[in-house]
């Protein structure tokens, strides 16, 4: 037999740690999970099942058509441009079979060479804008993954688009293979790279079932707990997949509840910056595209918890994370631990794993980031733009010597404001609006406050989203003075080229905790889902 070429029987980078199957004692542990992840309402009903297979057919359909279209346009003959096909690919949680209600779904298109990503956008964009059923549309160009947001009777989608080097797309393609991303550029890759790392997350976890239940309580975990979001620092959707798939392989005959105990202990005890891999880098590297590799490329040293994706080309997941976000989430992994073991011996129970965080009980100061803008439109870029980036005021705030942590919350509250004389205006500007808002939940029910309240008097309408970081002092430190950072971020930010003086702004001020607005207790209901913006 051949023992050098033989293929591990195991899946991972290590062998796993234990084979034991479950004992009665975790059975029944997995079973309270599931039960209290019903309650708690993360898995969808079978309706809301069926209409997401419906919406997904639709934009298949429509990928189609509109490729067919395009191709005319472009003086294709009818059998060629009918030829051209097209596929859609579902990826990230939905794809990975752990979608919830409220989640979105992410669509990847796939088109072939002649059909262009300026040509996908603006035909995308044109098409939805003319459907009844989608809402809150929005098409952002120059992130780095370019994404067409919207919601489709409701349910958020986000749409990425890859063109491959191939005239016709049949229905049967296949992306799994590194030589599709041949002569494809750098956008194309990335877009692809979230189908890709799907597939190869699911070909590498044991057992499913037992995946898909851990990584539906890490998340409702992780929201509860206000750490998750890439964009902030934290970790996002696929960074908790790829950390919970590691977990199932190191443990490939266990059940839910072992999983997500063990889960907890070893992440809480991970030998950072040691990174977290499903599977070797693949480092030969046919196609010469960067690939993360601290020994060669010195800004992959700075990442503190690397999480790799699996698809090639293997990047971090997690380069966003700072020394304070870090630090944030290693409290509440041990938080969990602690709890992990009275649920294990059966005196805690599963709910109490998931109580809510209390971020805004915490500390007696935070800073408040107000961003501003006068248009809905405006408003999403600009808000957008400006969380995208909190991270780099979280990263200066670490070099001021009396503060312990900074700590960002994972969401910002989206306001209305419907101001009747400039003294609100300056109000809102200041920060000073906990009576004035009218909250919104959707851009129908934004519509009609608008239609209601300008109908009747001559109102100006402020667009406003809060950022909130809570700030620990050093014991001692008597001062503190944060204008520098502060002053730094909002110039760095207001450094974006389309950054309008006249209908933008941002302020940020200090709140005592006494001082905060009642908007911050309650259970986020009117949290909009940011868009999906990846920087
Ligand atoms: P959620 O349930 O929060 O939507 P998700 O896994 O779908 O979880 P999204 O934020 O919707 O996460 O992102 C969709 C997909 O895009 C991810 O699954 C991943 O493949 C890719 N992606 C997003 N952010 C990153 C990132 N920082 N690094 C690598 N891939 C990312
Ligand atoms: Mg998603």
């Amino acid at each position: 037999m051949d023992l050098l070429n033989r293929q591990p029987q195991y899946l991972g980078v290590t062998h796993p740690v234990s084979l034991s199957y479950p004992t009665p004692r975790e059975i029944h542990i997995s079973d309270l999970l599931i039960q209290e992840l019903l309650r708690q309402g993360t898995f969808e009903s079978e309706y809301e099942t069926r209409r997401c297979e419906v919406i997904i057919d639709k934009f298949d359909k429509l990928v189609k058509e509109l490729i067919y279209n395009i191709s005319r346009e472009k003086r294709l003959s009818d059998t060629n441009a009918k030829e051209a096909g097209g596929k859609i690919f579902t990826f990230g949680s939905y794809k990975l079979g752990v979608y919830g209600t409220g989640a979105d779904i992410d669509i990847l298109c796939i088109a072939p060479r002649h059909i262009t990503r300026d040509d996908f956008f603006y035909y995308m964009h044109h098409t939805l804008n003319n459907f009844a059923e989608v809402s809150e549309l929005s098409s952002i160009t120059d992130a780095y993954v370019p994404v067409i947001n919207l919601r489709f009777q409701d349910i958020p989608i986000n749409l990425v688009f890859a063109r491959l080097e191939l005239a016709k797309i049949p229905n049967e393609l296949e992306i799994k293979e590194n030589s599709l991303l041949k002569n494809l550029d750098e956008i194309c890759i990335r877009s692809l790279k979230g189908s890709r790392d799907a597939d190869e997350i699911l070909r590498l976890v044991p057992s499913l079932p037992a995946f898909r239940t851990s990584l539906r309580c890490i998340k409702l975990w992780a929201k509860r707990r206000a750490i998750y979001s890439n964009v902030m620092g934290f970790f996002g959707g696929v960074s908790w997949a790829i950390l919970v798939a590691r977990i199932c392989q190191l443990y490939p005959n266990a059940i839910a509840g072992a999983i997500v105990s063990r889960f907890f202990r070893i992440v809480y005890q991970w030998k950072w910056p040691h990174p977290v891999l499903l599977k070797p880098i693949e480092d030969n590297n046919p196609l010469n595209f960067r690939v993360w590799n601290p020994k060669i490329y010195h800004d992959d040293l700075y990442h503190l918890m690397p999480i790799i994706t699996p698809s090639y080309p293997s990047k971090c997941a997690t380069h966003n994370v700072t020394q304070f976000t870090k630090k944030i989430m290693e409290r509440e992994f041990g938080r969990a631990v602690g709890i992990m073991d009275h649920i294990m011996t059966g005196t805690g129970k599963w709910s109490d794993l998931f109580a809510k965080h209390n971020f805004f009980g915490r500390y007696r100061y935070y800073l408040q980031i107000i961003v501003l803008s006068d248009s809905s439109e405006k408003h999403l870029k600009w808000s957008g733009r400006v969380e995208s980036r909190v991270r780099y005021l979280i990263s200066k705030l670490e070099s001021i010597g009396s503060l312990a942590l900074a700590h960002p919350f994972a969401k910002g509250f989206n306001k209305i404001h419907h101001c009747i004389n400039d003294q609100m205006v300056k109000d809102v500007m200041r920060g000073v609006f906990d009576s004035t808002p009218i909250n919104y939940k959707n851009d129908t029910e934004l519509s009609q406050n608008i239609q209601d309240v300008t109908d009747t008097a001559n109102i100006r309408v402020i667009y406003t989203t809060t950022f909130y970081i809570g700030l620990e002092i050093e014991s001692g430190s008597r001062q503190l003075d944060l204008t520098w950072p502060t002053q730094e971020f909002i110039k760095f930010v207001k450094g974006w080229d389309k950054y309008d003086e006249k209908s933008m702004g941002i302020t940020i001020r200090y709140v005592k905790s006494v001082e905060l607005p009642s908007e911050v207790f309650d259970d986020g209901e009117h949290l909009l889902k940011r868009t999906n913006i990846r920087s």
